[in-house]
């Protein structure tokens, strides 16, 4: 019988497939006292998947290496010699002789005692490589329990993802082991997992409670990304429906691609500034798929995230310079690491002070400037990188104007330095702000004087002045990107930007999504950064619409105080397609 489980879609697509239920904790180890003729047998079992996880990773490596950083290669290294380590092999088949335990267990013991000795540790570095450790006891648990099905160190490869949350990190990864799509019990739209699997172009569903109970290890699902429906083990009728859908979206996807590399201008002759964004450089691949346009966004904290660790200089440069060479020429807009509410390093999690508001915490720009030796890499690197492309440099969260002076102040430190090490960089970078805090936006006038050019960011904009957590679920029927305030501020920001004659963009969520490109249109947006598969569709909407004409319908919807009512304003100029 099919069973439909509601949640709350946040990345657009259907996909049809098996399910694989995960929960991000350790594998439970059970434990099994052997006789004394079982335990050679158990040993051998043990060493069998060790080679089993090695080979796993050795293949994940090949498959990946063409794409992926060195830096990041060096991480699978890394696991390969743990692998290889007597602190694993031998230790664990001691445990085994002398508890007569099964190889589960051994192991079990074995990581605690490891993890124990890096929690000890004084150096936070060495700190923390205890996820290491436990990640490869999860892999060898997971051959172990025959929980890895498959030989060709594709766990995920085709699968349907259920878990309870997703870090980002964890998305990355299974980016790479191209999961077919995923379904979490908590989170919210805003969530960066969810940018994150709208960036990377797969279906998804958050905030479906308790699905890990609905659904089960190989049961057949069909995730619909478009309503947050999410079918377990659906019936001919609805499989029959779901594909024609997806064929639907197929030769929808086959017509708008027509536009890719024509320029975005309206009926009425004004060009549209139309770019992307991204999480790493290797996501410009997915920018390109669709069109060959420049970043208006580029979040770097997904580096901090990917090595779990704050990047030393050379590694942000390499990371940046790549970006710059596979865009051609084209602008890439670098923004400063955001670390902070739902995007952490382990490290922090686990030794840093835990925040009870963290979204309104020591976040992006704050502690940049908290601790300002640790900022200096990424902006020295961001310089030298100009050296080689277009860069604009972009820093989040800004709240006051004397975090913009002090931001330009350690921007000119860094240029001196490269000036004396007879380094080449851009010295007219441009320098820019996100205006995401309410209290930037509302003295947006005093932001414009002083930098080179703005960028809405409307995700946590909304957040802040709706006061609803962005990554929580409960509070999600309160997000409205069209409640009068939101409207006011982002208003403020776009009639800022022309009066101090910069640019201004909007690099949030709302940028992306089609239901508002009219109305942004008529506020006088002409800068969009979205996400690579809302790109075509945003521009077929451009193309179709006349300036002129929204302008004065914005204006009237400008002045309506009821939601509901602006709500369905707005759904008209959608539909005057
Ligand atoms: C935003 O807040 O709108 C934004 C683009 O930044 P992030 O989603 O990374 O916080
Ligand atoms: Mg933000």
């Amino acid at each position: 019988m099919s069973i439909y489980i509601s949640g709350i879609g946040v990345s657009k697509g259907i996909t049809i497939g098996d399910a694989f239920v995960i929960a991000r904790e350790q594998i439970e180890a059970s434990h099994i006292t052997l006789a004394a003729d079982e335990i050679n047998d158990e040993i051998k079992r043990f060493k069998v998947a060790l080679k089993q996880a090695n080979k796993q990773l050795r293949d994940f490596k090949t498959k990946i290496s063409k794409t992926t950083a060195n830096d990041i290669l060096a991480f699978i290294d890394t696991h390969l010699l743990m692998l290889e380590d007597p602190a694993f092999d031998e230790s664990t088949i001691a445990n085994i002789k002398e508890f007569s335990c099964n190889a589960e267990w051994a192991l079990q013991m074995q990581s605690e005692r490891l993890v124990q000795a890096f929690n000890e540790m004084e150096d936070p570095y060495l700190r923390t490589r205890k996820d290491d450790v436990l990640h490869v006891v999860k892999r060898i648990q997971a051959v172990l329990t025959g929980i890895e099905e498959s030989n060709d160190g594709h766990l995920y490869k085709g699968k349907i993802i259920v878990a309870d949350d997703l870090t980002p990190a964890d998305t990355i990864m299974m980016q790479h082991q191209k999961v077919a799509g995923f379904i979490t019990e908590y989170g919210g739209p805003l969530s960066h997992t969810a940018i994150l699997a709208r960036n990377l172009g797969i279906p998804a569903i958050v905030g479906l409670h308790h699905a890990r109970q609905l659904i089960h290890h190989h049961d057949k699902l069909v995730i619909d990304g478009f309503n947050g429906t999410a079918i377990n083990s659906p019936d001919r009728k609805s499989l029959k429906y779901y594909r024609s859908v997806q064929r639907d979206e197929t030769a929808k996807r086959n017509l708008l691609s027509t536009l890719s590399g024509k320029p975005a201008i309206t009926l009425d002759h004004n060009p549209i500034t139309l770019h992307g964004n991204i999480d790493r450089p290797d996501d410009i691949r997915i920018i390109k798929k669709y069109d060959d346009t420049g970043i208006g966004l580029y979040r770097t904290e997904m580096l901090f995230i990917e090595l779990n660790q704050w990047p030393d200089q050379k590694t942000h440069f390499q990371t940046y310079k790549r970006a710059i060479k596979k865009l051609n020429g084209k602008l890439l807009t670098i923004r400063t690491m955001d670390l902070g509410a739902d995007k952490e390093i382990q490290d922090t999690i686990d030794h840093g002070p835990m925040a009870h508001n963290p979204a309104m915490g020591l976040r992006a720009i704050r502690r940049c400037l908290k601790e300002p030796q640790d900022f200096m890499p990424q902006l020295l690197a961001i310089l030298r990188a100009s050296a080689f492309g277009p860069v604009r440099i972009m820093i989040p969260m800004l709240t006051n104007l004397s975090e913009v002076d002090q931001v330009l102040l350690l921007i000119e430190e860094a240029k001196l330095t490269l000036r004396k090490r007879k380094i080449n960089f851009d010295e007219n970078i441009p320098v820019g702000a996100m205006i995401e805090v309410p209290a930037a936006a509302l003295s947006v006038d005093a932001f414009a004087k002083k930098l080179d050019f703005l960028s809405i960011g409307t995700n946590d904009l909304i957040q802040y002045t709706l006061a609803i957590d962005r990554i929580d679920d409960e509070v999600n029927y309160l997000f409205n990107p069209l409640h009068p305030a939101v409207l006011k501020l982002i208003q403020l920001v776009i009639d800022a930007g022309k009066k101090a004659n910069i640019p201004v963009s909007m690099c949030g969520e709302m940028a992306s999504d089609t239901q508002y490109t009219r109305l942004l249109l008529g506020m006088g947006l002409d800068y969009f950064s979205v996400q690579a598969n809302a790109l075509l569709e945003i521009k077929h909407i451009i193309v179709n619409s006349t300036l002129s004409n929204l302008k004065t319908e914005v204006q009237n919807i400008m002045n309506i105080d009821d939601e509901n009512e602006i709500k369905e304003r707005v759904q008209h100029l959608v539909n005057l397609l």
